[in-house]
């Protein structure tokens, strides 16, 4: 069995409880304008070339075998409309000016790599994180490496949008030992507007997460202009205060907007909707962590 991912991190802290290794997914079927790992959301391979960080060596003219890369008035230029993805630039440029997101991986590669933290975990509590991108979307794959773990004792939580099926999406979810979903707008026009889906279904999902007594939580990225409303958290809280008495829902956790991304945007040539956008500060969080409190759920922020 087989997967497209674009990274493994390991020692990582924000991704469920413990130390945990985190593995990327490649692939959405959600398109959020503010995504901070937009090299996750196409299926396929991708090529990032970061200019600044090209030393004008030229390797990469010799290596690429379908002319992307040319010497012209003895400068570097990169066309991507020639590149076939084949990566070979990306392995001679050693000043990483050029890198490839997208590797096959089978499920023994991935977890030869998680193996080597299996102290770390069971002394932290800590486990696997399943993220991307979107988990769903490579379902067989996510089933396959949660097996894979749970016959080595290595617990596995799951980063997902719920926005599938129950029907198809149930198996894995019962398999799993935490759940850590999204829930960015209450409107589901609104939703529409900004992740290019409705959110009926993920709703739907988070009430049948809730029936079925998974452990899980909910979260939303504060993203200034489209999720940071007082009337979006007090929506999402209503809701959830609504549905999840009794469950295994853990918490309600607001996220601020990380802006870190933009140099990735510019190293796929994709248009930044939210490239000077920035963190809210500390105290409207803390604002919007309070009114989301008085639905009576736990809610929690970084
Ligand atoms: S190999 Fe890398 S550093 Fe060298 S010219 Fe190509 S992109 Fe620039
Ligand atoms: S990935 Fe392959 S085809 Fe694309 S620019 Fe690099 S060497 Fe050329």
């Amino acid at each position: 069995m087989n997967g497209m991912i674009t990274e493994i991190e390991r020692f990582a802290l924000n991704d469920g409880p413990g130390i945990r290794t985190v593995v990327f997914f490649k692939g959405c079927n959600m398109n959020c304008a503010w995504c901070h790992n937009p090299e996750t959301i196409r299926p396929s391979r991708e090529l990032h070339y970061y200019a600044a960080k090209c030393i004008g060596c030229y390797k990469c003219v010799y290596a690429c075998p379908s002319k992307a890369h040319k010497r012209i008035n003895n400068e570097h230029r990169y066309f991507p409309n020639l590149c076939i993805k084949c990566g070979k630039c990306a392995e001679v440029c050693y000043a990483n000016a050029m890198a490839v997101s997208g590797t096959k991986v089978s499920v023994e590669d991935v977890m030869n790599e998680i193996r080597q933290d299996k102290a770390y975990y069971e002394n932290s509590g800590g486990g696997v994180t399943l993220s991307g991108g979107e988990i769903l979307c490579q379902l067989e794959f996510a089933e396959a490496l949660t097996d894979a773990c749970h016959e080595e004792s290595i617990p596995v939580g799951l980063e997902t949008n719920l926005n599938f099926p129950w029907e198809k999406i149930s198996p894995l979810i019962g398999k799993a030992d935490l759940i850590m979903c999204d829930l960015k707008l209450d409107d589901t026009e609104e939703h529409k507007r900004w992740t290019g889906t409705g959110n009926e279904q993920i709703k739907e999902n988070i009430r049948k997460l809730s029936e079925s007594g998974k452990a899980f939580l909910v979260r939303t990225p504060l993203i200034p202009g489209a999720t940071d409303s007082d009337e979006n958290i007090r929506q999402i809280s209503g809701f959830l205060a609504g549905v999840v008495q009794g469950s295994g829902f853990l918490y309600y956790e607001l996220l601020n907007f990380n802006p870190l991304g933009d140099t990735k945007y510019q190293s796929l040539r994709k248009a930044n909707p939210f490239a000077n956008a920035k963190p809210l500060p500390r105290e409207r969080v803390l604002e919007l962590k309070e009114l989301a409190g008085e639905a009576g759920i736990t809610v929690r922020t970084e």
